[in-house]
């Protein structure tokens, strides 16, 4: 059995990104850039108008004063003069500054009849100018490489003028569930027979991390069917996720089946709770990973093993699972050798509440978290306490 540190970096460090592509900028969200990007201009790139109002003179826009109206340039177009002593231009905001100008004085701080305006209140110089340049300089970085393209950044680099990025490629993450228990949500349900879940679960949590899930027919507890369901896997995937078949039951197929197949196994057994008995091997140059049946130990061991090596796969540099600190409503007990991720909910206060039965079959519990928080050994975390939860969505 081995720590947790320890399963990740093995896995880490025998684990790369996968190819590159270049994507148009608007299909590039969610993917990870490849090399850090310069913007090839400025923004703004001219100083323009942070409001509707006219651009004047500092000194000539003093409290009291009367200027006279000589324009008005409308936003995507230029003042093709320059502005005198006691002139002003109507502008609006990103309107570009007429030369001579710089100050704009809020329209609400004017009392304008036809061709002149009284300023009820002055103006300081640069006021309500947005200044070429202040937000991002030509030549600054606007992504670096190992970024993800978020929804913000994806603003930025087009606003940058930014029409193609190069990209990792998505990894495909092929999910397979074995047991003979499992069926298809939907079908009739015999005797014994549970309705499968943890492909459902993975797939979201895979597609949280910009890679692809790839659903795969539920696999027989057979030496047979599981090493064919890998063969299958393996050819079409860039790295497999199987649930269930890890523990020392004469059901448990996945390790062997692995080995039979030529690939070698790495690891077994990681202490932690939920999710003692997950398996890291590789076949082909792909890695497998064997997380175990139960759904919160899949969930678990999705989040603390398997997702960072995803991560890893999609370029990313930052592997690492957000998290931001909460306080308990409730204590927090381990009584077990292994510490325990243990599921709780946070609210928008920053308040983790607990969410019931902290069993690695329990659903229910599963249905009501939002984070986790890992539970050293033998360990009360008491009521009132702020810690670091962990986090998988927000
Ligand atoms: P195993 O890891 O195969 O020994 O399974 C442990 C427990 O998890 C058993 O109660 C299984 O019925 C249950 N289980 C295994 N796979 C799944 C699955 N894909 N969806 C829901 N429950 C499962
Ligand atoms: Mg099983």
């Amino acid at each position: 059995m081995i720590e947790l540190e320890e399963a990740n970096q093995r896995i880490l460090d025998a684990l790369g990104s996968i190819g590159t592509e270049t994507l148009a900028l608007s299909d590039a969200a969610t993917r990870v850039l490849v090399a850090d990007i310069s913007s090839p201009i400025s923004l703004p790139a001219f100083d323009n108008s942070a409001m509707d109002g006219y651009a004047v003179r500092s000194v000539d826009a003093i409290t009291g004063s009367r200027l006279r109206i000589i324009g008005e340039v409308p936003a995507g177009t230029v003042f093709e003069k320059e502005i005198s002593k006691g002139e002003g231009v109507r502008v609006f905001t990103g309107s570009p500054i007429p030369a001579g100008a710089n100050a704009v004085v809020m329209q609400e701080d004017t009392h304008a009849d036809k061709e002149t305006i009284e300023i009820t209140d002055g103006v300081k110089p640069f006021e309500h100018i947005r200044l070429r340049g202040e937000d991002i300089k030509q030549g600054e970085v606007i992504g670096h490489a190992g970024e993800m393209v978020t929804s913000g950044r994806v603003a930025l680099l087009g606003a940058c003028g930014m029409t193609e990025v190069s990209v990792y490629r998505r990894p495909v993450i092929g999910l397979i569930a074995t047991g003979d228990e499992l069926k298809e949500p939907g079908a009739k349900l015999g005797p014994g027979e549970i309705f499968e879940s943890n492909r459902l679960s993975l797939a979201r949590l895979v597609e949280q991390t910009g890679a692809v899930p790839r659903i795969f027919p539920l696999v027989s507890d057979t030496l047979a069917s599981t090493i064919e369901a890998l063969e299958v896997a393996f050819s079409e995937c860039d790295a497999v996720v199987t649930s269930g078949g890890v523990s020392v039951g004469e059901h448990d197929y996945v390790k062997e089946a692995l080995e039979r197949l030529g690939g070698s196994l790495d690891f077994w057994k990681v202490r932690i709770k939920p999710g003692k008995p997950f398996v890291y091997g590789q076949f082909d140059g792909k890695p497998l990973f064997g997380v175990p049946g139960n759904p919160v130990s899949a969930f678990v061991t999705f989040l603390t093993l398997v997702r960072p090596a995803i991560m890893k796969m999609t370029g990313a540099t930052d592997t690492s699972l957000p998290s931001h600190p909460a306080k308990l409503v409730a204590p927090l007990v381990n009584r077990g050798d292994r510490r325990h991720f243990m599921r709780v909910y946070i609210d928008n206060g920053g308040s983790a509440h607990p969410v019931g039965l902290q069993a690695s079959h329990a659903l229910g519990s599963l249905g009501k978290a939002n984070g986790l928080i890992d539970v050293p050994p033998e360990t009360t975390l008491p009521e009132g306490v702020v810690l670091q939860v962990i986090r998988w969505s927000m």
